[in-house]
């Protein structure tokens, strides 16, 4: 997948910054994509690229009707001509709001399932059901995180930051922070 070699990293300026002697930079993931965050993005290179190696033509993931993994991933397969079904918590609103809209629109066949399926989702019995309906894909876990997911995200820093003492990062899944973790320079 096409990821920039290096992303900009802006200084912030404040006050209470410089009274404290504290550097505080920005490293600006939200301009790998015009549309996507960009943590997303490394979370699903290597899971797409393995899913090609696979011959999977699709890929398939959960999650809720207000997910940036369900937006990135609508996204990130169709630039790599994969088709992607999207297994969404909770009934279908219409008319659908914008993260779910824009998956659509960029090709992912979304499929609504009640709350109590969805808790159920990782099971062999449910996985059997959406394989009869949807055929074969290559599947991602919701949030997307996993061992491929955290080799991307190990290539999030890069040798300019290791002028860094302090790395910071908001988490759900995980999958962001342990890769950026497991990448740590000594300093
Ligand atoms: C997905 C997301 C996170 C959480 O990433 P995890 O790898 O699931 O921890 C944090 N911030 C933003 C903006 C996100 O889109």
């Amino acid at each position: 997948m096409l990821l920039p070699n290096s992303v900009p990293v802006n200084s912030l300026n404040h006050p209470i910054l410089s009274q404290k002697g504290i550097k505080l930079a920005i490293k600006r993931l939200d301009l790998v994509h015009t549309e996507v965050s960009g943590n997303k993005f490394f979370k699903l290179k290597y899971n797409l690229e393995q899913a090609k190696i696979e011959g999977k033509h699709s890929v398939l993931t959960f999650g809720g009707a207000f997910s940036n993994h369900i937006y990135a991933t609508a996204e990130a397969a169709k630039a790599e001509s994969l088709e992607s079904i999207g297994i969404i918590r909770g009934e279908k609103i219409e008319p659908l709001n914008a993260t779910l809209a824009h998956a659509e629109q960029r090709g992912m066949q979304l499929h609504f399932i009640d709350r109590k399926s969805y808790r159920e989702k990782a099971t062999a019995d449910f996985l059997n059901q959406i394989n009869e309906k949807f055929g074969d894909f290559y599947l991602i876990p919701e949030g997307g995180t996993n061992e491929l997911a955290i080799k991307g995200t190990q290539e999030i820093l890069d040798s300019s930051d290791k002028q860094f003492t302090h790395i910071c990062t908001s988490i759900g899944t995980g999958g962001t922070f342990a890769g950026i973790f497991s990448s740590l320079s000594a300093n």
